[in-house]
């Protein structure tokens, strides 16, 4: 291993040793801190993100805003990570919630300081120290982070930026150092990690992919939902782990709705990143946009129908485009992370949920009725973390963010993400 990255790793389980009978309360000043510097800093580190990986610097802005939030609300919370006692026969009677020591994030481009702020924050709250491997593009990212870390006050190794590109994980991730990881990203790359940890016997935490779908019911308002749609689609060129990728729509209203639908849809058209009325841009790198194309061409050979081709006008741009999508198509197995959505017709509820559940993905679906049996039922049927009833997916640091299925295992955000680094120890005694 690289004498940088190793002497990263020491210095991280140097931190630990001291970071971990920090007490909570006064973890929580410095991520208030931070929280604050990523607050009025939002516009310097979202130029960073739009340089890196093109999103549109409205949504870069967004993006760092939301992470201050986040922060906040960890800096508030109550700590749930007290010992507890436990009412038994015995004198000694209570559990204690024992951070692990250095994780590994191994985290993507699409949002460099969400993802990564998403994992960290809680992680380091309960007392572990974090060492990101960031995406290849987004090196810039995980070092004005780290800087972040540094200027609100925390101690040196609590929170560092490898910059390793993907081949060096194994090493990194079995090294003694390591004792757990999280990964964001696709399901080829959370399947390898995990089972590099699985190997190693450490813990990991997948959030990967998902074709979410956005269910439009003959009783829903229709206008709202066809502009709604057209963000959860576009927003952040498509590329987000959460968008609505597949639209059921139920067959009553298939052509009242879908001409709302086509006129938001097609008021996205890409434009330069670094203005802020821009809405769409660019894809982050042109491998993607390649992939993106032929997916596309994958599913009209399937028997897909395009409503609004799907046109590359750029090395990494498109025109976003529409397809129609019959059950058995084998693209309905893949996650579509560019600018093409997918419309899928549904006879009934019953149809409509069927559709929604038959494919590898669990991650958050949508669905839009007034009715509150509906509402119910779709609640209750729906394989995903999430269900969102009249509402697009926006994850809330307040609740739990994660999957199911292929779309990966445990708890980001909310107060249960606290316990997933932490060893529960019992301890009993007469
Ligand atoms: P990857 O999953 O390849 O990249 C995400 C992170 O994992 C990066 O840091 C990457 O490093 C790392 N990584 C990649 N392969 C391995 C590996 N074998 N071992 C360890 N780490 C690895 O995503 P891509 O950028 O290639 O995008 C491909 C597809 O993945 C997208 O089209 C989308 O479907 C999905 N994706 C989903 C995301 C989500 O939010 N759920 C986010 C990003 C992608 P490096 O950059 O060095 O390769």
């Amino acid at each position: 291993m690289e004498h940088t990255i190793e002497n990263k790793l020491k210095k991280a389980d140097k931190a630990f040793n001291d970071w971990k009978n920090i007490s909570f309360e006064d973890r929580q000043k410095l991520i208030k801190e931070a929280s604050e510097i990523f607050k009025n800093k939002a516009k310097d580190f979202a130029e960073i993100i739009t340089k890196e990986m093109n999103k549109p610097i409205s949504q870069s802005i967004s993006e760092v805003e939301k992470c201050a939030t986040m922060m906040e609300y960890y800096a508030e919370v109550q700590n749930i990570l007290q010992p507890e006692k436990i009412d038994s026969e015995f004198s000694i009677s209570e559990i204690h919630y024992v951070p692990k020591g250095v994780l590994l994030g191994v985290m993507p481009w699409n949002f460099p300081f969400w993802q990564v702020l998403r994992f960290a924050t809680p992680a380091i709250l309960a007392g572990n120290t974090v060492v990101l491997k960031h995406a290849s593009i987004c090196f810039g990212s995980g070092n004005a982070i780290e800087k972040v870390f540094l200027e609100a006050g925390f101690p040196e190794g609590i929170f560092q930026n490898l910059e390793v590109g993907h081949k060096e994980v194994k090493e990194i991730l079995e090294h003694s150092s390591i004792k757990a990881v999280s990964l964001t990203g696709s399901e080829r790359a959370g399947a390898e990690v995990a089972s590099i940890a699985g190997q190693k016997i450490k813990k990991s935490l997948l959030e990967l992919g998902g074709s979410d779908a956005f269910i439009v019911l003959d009783d829903a308002d229709l206008d709202e939902a066809a502009n709604v749609g057209a963000l959860a689609r576009l927003q952040n060129c498509g590329q987000t782990c959460v968008a609505a990728k597949r639209f059921i729509i139920q067959k009553e209203i298939e052509f009242e709705f879908l001409p709302k639908f086509i006129q938001e849809y097609k008021k996205y058209i890409p434009g330069d990143p670094m203005k802020m009325e821009t809405k769409l841009t660019g894809m982050a790198r042109p491998d993607l946009a390649d992939d993106l194309e032929k997916q596309y061409k994958k599913a009209l050979d399937n028997g897909a129908e395009a409503i609004i081709p799907l046109e590359r006008i750029s090395d990494t741009e498109f025109n976003p485009g529409l397809i129609t999508v019959k059950k058995g198509n084998p693209i309905l197995t893949e996650e579509l992370f560019g600018p093409l959505g997918m419309i899928m017709i549904a006879g009934n509820d019953d149809e409509a949920l069927e559709m929604a559940n038959n494919i590898p993905f669990g991650l958050s679906n949508s669905v839009w009725t007034r009715n509150e049996k509906r509402q119910q039922f779709f609640i209750n049927g729906l394989e995903s973390g999430t269900v969102n009833i009249n509402r697009m997916t926006s994850s809330d640091p307040r609740f739990p963010f994660g999957g199911t299925k292929s779309s990966g295992y445990g708890t980001e955000l909310s107060l249960l993400a606290l316990k997933e680094f932490v060893t529960a120890k019992t301890i009993l005694g007469k």
